[in-house]
């Protein structure tokens, strides 16, 4: 039997779990999110503006032209009230990120190296997908959920039976490390990537450009350094994969001219 104390620390987790549990846009997964819409929004809107005044902002009406168009198209069919702002960080880094609220940066480098607007869509509609999922929301409430988990095990081990605290902080460690927070990020990774395809489809891009997008991205990885987006979104034949499986049933779905 576990201690009362020890019951407890498992009922507030669980009851504090159920508050923070709500459905990813489009695949319905169950995402658990202790932080409101308005305090990220508010955080990413703080930080866009850090970011504003410290990196070189494009001013080349080409290229921000070229961002803002494409933006503009898929974040009106994101199915969000986010005020969308779209910059071009003037560095030949092959970069791009999105912070939550609508803040999405995109780096002359990345620019450079896509081939075509359907291309650019791509990254562009994945990055609305993060924002549109709440993934960057998503994250901050795993850390503090596996944290409070932390805390409820120190207490449980300050205050009991040693051998079941240690069982507990045995599971911790599991669910922490290996159950939690590690498969989170990839599986964000193909949820932004599928939300990322419907987006650009309902935009009007053909959704096949993300293999041609993804292919390149193999290539440029092989061998050398990767570039600074890739080793947070690392291309796979496994990720292309379901890329192509994926394309059919949205195209048929979503795709309109
Ligand atoms: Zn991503």
């Amino acid at each position: 039997m576990f201690p009362c104390r020890l019951k407890c620390a498992f009922l507030c987790f669980l009851l504090l779990f159920a508050a923070g549990c709500v459905q990813a846009p489009h695949t319905d997964r169950s995402q658990f999110i202790m932080v409101s819409r308005s305090q990220t929004a508010a955080m990413g809107q703080k930080t866009a503006e850090k970011i504003k005044q410290e990196k070189p902002i494009s001013k080349d009406p080409a290229l921000v032209g070229q961002v803002r168009g494409v933006g503009k198209r898929i974040s009106e069919k994101s199915g969000t009230d986010y005020s969308w702002e779209f910059n071009v960080i003037d560095k030949d880094t092959v970069n791009a990120f999105a912070l939550p609220g609508g803040n999405i940066f995109v780096y002359r480098g990345l620019l450079e190296m896509v081939d075509n607007n359907a291309q650019l869509a791509t990254v562009i509609a994945h990055e609305i997908a993060h924002v549109k999922a709440r993934h960057g929301a998503e994250r901050m409430s795993m850390q503090m959920g596996t944290n409070l988990l932390g805390q409820l095990a120190q207490a449980a081990l300050d205050m009991e039976n040693p051998k079941v605290a240690r069982t507990f902080q045995q599971a911790y460690g599991i669910t922490s490390k290996v159950g939690v927070i590690l498969p989170y990020s990839r599986t964000q990774e193909y949820e932004a990537d599928k939300i990322g395809l419907i987006l650009m489809a309902k935009a009007g891009y053909k959704p096949e450009a993300a293999i041609a997008f993804w292919g390149k991205m193999m290539e440029k990885n092989k061998g050398k350094q990767p570039p600074s987006w890739l080793s947070t979104h690392p291309p796979s034949s496994r990720r292309l994969n379901k890329i192509r499986e994926a394309i059919p049933e949205i195209k048929s779905k979503y795709y309109r001219k």
